[in-house]
Parts: C-alpha cells; sequence; structure tokens
C-alpha cells in the first residue's frame, strides 16, 4: 500500500474531492455538484465515479489509498465515524457514509471531521499557522466559524463540538443568531447577518451610499461594504466597526482564556483586506492592560484558497489523526 490520502469536502451544493501524496503535496482534485432532491445513494455513486476517475488519473489503485478524511458541515460523534446534525445535506443524514466508504476501501483508514476543523488543521500544518504551538483558525463568510489548536493538536472539546467561536455571546441581548440566541458574533459578523441588518437600516431611511452600490452590484455584501468604507461613507463605516468590534472583542475573550498568541482569518470576508486585520487589532489592543502588552499576538489571512482548504484539511486531519 503506497501512502496517498483522499480529502473530501462535502457542502450544500458541491462535493470536491483531493488527493494528497507522501509528501502532504495535493497532487489533484475534482469536484461534482450535488443537487437537492437526489437520494444519499445517488450522491455516494456519484461520490464514488469522482474518486475513480481521479485516481485513474493518476493511475492509483484502491489499495495505494492509506486514509480517507471526510470534512462536512455538522457535528460529528466522538468516534469520528458518523455525522450526528448536518442540516440540509442528503448524504449526510440517514445515510452511513463511514460504512459506504469502508466497503469500497476496506483497508484505509476513515475519520469524518467538521470543516472548520479540517481548515484549520490545514492552516496549522502547512499555510499561515506553520511553526506555531497553538493557534485559532475563524473563517468570516456566510456564517462565523472556527477551530483552536493546541499543542499541536486540534482541540474538540468533551463533545466534539469545541471552537463553535460564532455562536460566543459578544453582545448580551443583541441581535438574533440562527442559532436562536441573541448577541452571537456570528449575528453581527456573519455574511448572511449584516447585510440583513444594514438592508433593515436603509429600509428606516438610513441615508448611506451602499444603496447606490447595491443596486449595481445586485446584492449587498462583504464587496460593496469594502467600497462604502473606502468612500468614507458614515453607516458602512459604522457597520465595519461593529464588525470589527465583534471579532477583536471574540479574540481578545479567547486571547485571555487560552493565552493563544496566532489568529488565522479565512473566508470570503477577508477579502476586504488590510482594513479588516487593523480593525480587529484596533479592538483587541484597546482591552489588553497591564503585562498582556508585552506578548506579540499575530493575526494573519489564511494561506489556502477556500477552493482547496477543505480537501487539503480533511486529508491531513485523516493522515495525522490522533483519537
Ligand atoms: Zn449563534
Amino acid at each position: 500500500m503506497r501512502d496517498y490520502v483522499l480529502g473530501l469536502d462535502i457542502g450544500g451544493t458541491k462535493i470536491a474531492v483531493g488527493i494528497l501524496d507522501g509528501n502532504d503535496k495535493l497532487i489533484g482534485r475534482t469536484q461534482f455538484s450535488a443537487k437537492a432532491g437526489e437520494s444519499p445513494e445517488m450522491v455516494f455513486t456519484l461520490l464514488m465515479s469522482s474518486i475513480d476517475e481521479l485516481l485513474k488519473r493518476y493511475d492509483l489503485a484502491k489499495d495505494d489509498i492509506s486514509s480517507i478524511g471526510v470534512g462536512v458541515p455538522g457535528i460529528i460523534s466522538s468516534d469520528a465515524r458518523s455525522v450526528l446534525f448536518a442540516p440540509n445535506i442528503s448524504i449526510l443524514n440517514s445515510f452511513d457514509i463511514y460504512g459506504s466508504l469502508k466497503a469500497e476501501f476496506p483497508d484505509a483508514f476513515i475519520v469524518i471531521e467538521n470543516d472548520a476543523n479540517c481548515a484549520g488543521y490545514a492552516e496549522y500544518k502547512a499555510g499561515s499557522g506553520l511553526g506555531r504551538k497553538n493557534m485559532i483558525y475563524c473563517t468570516i463568510s456566510t456564517g462565523v466559524g472556527g477551530a483552536i489548536i493546541i499543542n499541536g493538536d486540534l482541540f474538540r472539546g468533551s463533545n466534539m463540538v469545541a471552537g463553535e467561536i460564532g455562536h460566543m455571546i459578544i453582545h448580551p441581548g443583541g441581535r438574533l443568531c440562527g442559532c436562536g440566541n441573541k448577541g452571537c458574533a456570528e449575528a453581527y459578523a456573519g455574511g448572511a447577518n449584516y447585510p440583513r441588518y444594514i438592508k433593515e437600516c436603509l429600509d428606516n431611511g438610513r441615508k448611506s451610499i451602499i444603496s447606490e452600490l447595491a443596486k449595481e452590484h445586485g446584492k449587498i455584501d462583504g464587496e460593496v461594504l469594502s467600497k462604502a468604507i473606502d468612500m468614507a461613507d458614515p453607516f458602512a463605516l459604522e457597520v465595519f466597526n461593529e464588525i470589527t468590534e465583534t471579532i477583536g472583542l471574540l479574540f481578545f475573550n479567547i486571547y485571555k482564556l487560552l493565552n493563544i498568541d496566532c489568529y488565522v482569518l479565512g473566508g470570503g470576508f477577508t477579502n476586504v483586506g488590510e482594513k479588516l486585520f487593523n480593525g480587529i487589532r484596533e479592538h483587541f489592543e484597546k482591552y489588553r492592560v497591564g503585562t498582556d502588552t508585552h506578548d506579540r499576538v499575530d493575526f494573519i489571512p489564511a494561506h489556502f484558497p477556500s477552493s482547496e482548504i477543505g480537501i487539503y484539511g480533511a486529508a491531513l486531519v485523516a493522515k495525522y489523526y490522533k483519537p
């Protein structure tokens, strides 16, 4: 058996597969769309044909695969073999993906892991967190997710749900989050939430250049917000300040609890660029007092593009898995 690893990234609309060689290099990848309404069995058949095609492309056989990592947007069982909660993804609900893969690859070691943990592990192992002892990964896109690396390994917590930093409550009694609580970081910084808040304010008569920019662009998103900030629009600056304050405060609380000095940020919202990192640092530093101020703390953009990080991270988690 040769030492190749498969990384699978299972999303709501697409499934990506990649192959890692013995030197942890991603040598190939492919992806396909999973349409709503398709049966899990059908999706699994498509998945297997993608894997077969990829193996053929690199002249590999099934028994060249030593491990398989499966990254999923959900909650995983403590033995890393089943998915406990992954709404809206048929192949992950009432379908034994572990058992089905095991039947195809009987000799491979197979692990299922949360997708944010996969991404964080990739950044730690080979990306922006390379060489660090402890690291926090935070993704800001539709939601706010995270991963915690402590002493060189993923920290999963008592029930495998550590790192859900988007649901840390930063503004008690604040805006309603998708999880049902009020004031979560995600309710302020998540791409599904701040555009809704902006729209509400504009509908209520708040004046902002965002109205015109959103008309041209077709929607309110990070790109529109970023443009409005560059034009020094007061409302855009106010919303952006709220986002950077939320993330800065979130990181400060983690720093006080775990003394972690490396925060790697990924996800679409980081396209906003340097002003995001500067804003987060500014709010973070505001709370640092006394001897805290002697420590160096880094806020760094993620290294891997979103098209790669999921498969790469899933493969690395499987290869270096420590139960
Ligand atoms: Zn929440």
